[in-house]
């Protein structure tokens, strides 16, 4: 079906799932899920603090009863994703948080996430975009094993462990639409450069969790269970999943190449957009691509660059 906007930031994406734009860094960059089946809703990935009331007050706008949300479901525990997971939780008393068994205690106790999130960003970076960020009771909190699903009224939705981008992430399966919401398992979309059934995909691969053989296998196994559609954590719906899962995994393995003939980070960096921009036919959306990517490019350059020097060390 297609896209409609419901309120301020939110559009029913499929049957009884919508996304909502958080706004974080800009428009059409971050999105949060919330799937909805006769009066029983979940909200599956977070956003950043400042996410929580404009997320819950377009809800509302909706006819969506805040009293209907039973779930909270960051896919992964990366700020961007998890951050607003505790403001919502406390403006959400009857909730439970859902969470990959790995991802639990940093939930409970934020403070050696926000440490690391510190040292890789920066305190301003964090102050502006992250803080505060508040933890979660720990009798709140649910975890999701692998092939376990979350059940929400009269239907279960399947959860798969989704390892690559970071080791401890999970997405939820909407099984009325075979929407997988992904985190960032499934890439990170650019709606500015999207194409109506091929929207321009980059492999997303921070520190200090990037593992290209998990990447593969997840995005295998997207493909292998019949993914109709992906939701990814960063943007546009993925409608063409086989093919988009192929490109992923081919530009993920032309960013290793690039890894191991650069002769450090920043090099990386320039080789990752000249080689990735090729995949846009266009000049102009080629041009566009760079200046977008270009903001974003150090942190998947940064994860990859990792990789490498852990290769060369082994050898
Ligand atoms: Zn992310």
């Amino acid at each position: 079906m297609p896209e409609r906007k419901v309120a301020d930031r939110l559009a029913l994406i499929a049957e009884g799932l919508y996304r909502f734009d958080t706004g974080y860094l800009r428009a059409g960059h971050t999105a949060c899920y919330i799937v909805v089946n006769n009066g029983h809703a979940a909200i599956v990935d977070c956003g950043v603090t400042a996410t929580a009331e404009p997320l819950l007050g377009a809800l509302e706008q909706t006819g969506i009863s805040l009293d209907s949300i039973e779930w909270v479901v960051p896919t992964h525990v990366h700020l961007d994703h998890a951050g607003g997971a505790g403001a919502l939780m406390k403006m959400l008393p009857h909730a439970k948080l859902g969470v990959h068994p790995s991802g639990k205690d940093h939930l409970v106790d934020p403070s050696r996430l926000e440490t690391g999130v510190r040292a890789l960003y920066g305190d301003a970076f964090f102050e502006r975009e992250y803080a505060p960020v508040t933890p979660v009771s720990e009798d709140r909190i649910v975890t999701f094993d692998d092939n376990t699903s979350l059940t929400l009224g009269s239907l279960a939705l399947p959860i798969m462990h989704t390892p690559g981008h970071a080791w401890h992430q999970l997405g939820v399966i909407d099984p009325r639409s075979q929407t997988l919401m992904a985190g960032d398992a499934f890439g990170a979309g650019y709606p500015e450069l999207a194409k109506t059934d091929q929207p321009m995909l980059v492999p997303v691969t921070p520190p200090p969790q990037f593992n290209p053989e998990a990447y593969r296998k997840t995005l295998d196994r997207i493909v292998r269970e019949g993914i109709q559609q992906v939701a990814p954590g960063h943007f546009p719906l993925i409608r063409d999943v086989p093919a988009a899962a192929a490109r992923l995994e081919a530009m993920m393995d032309e960013g290793l190449e690039a890894a191991l003939q650069a002769d450090s980070c920043e090099a990386l960096e320039q080789a990752l957009l000249d080689r990735w921009s090729k995949w846009l036919a266009d000049p102009e959306q080629r041009a566009l691509f760079e200046q977008l990517y270009g903001k974003d490019i150090w942190l998947t350059a940064e994860g990859v660059w990792r990789w490498r020097c852990k290769q060369k060390e082994a050898s």
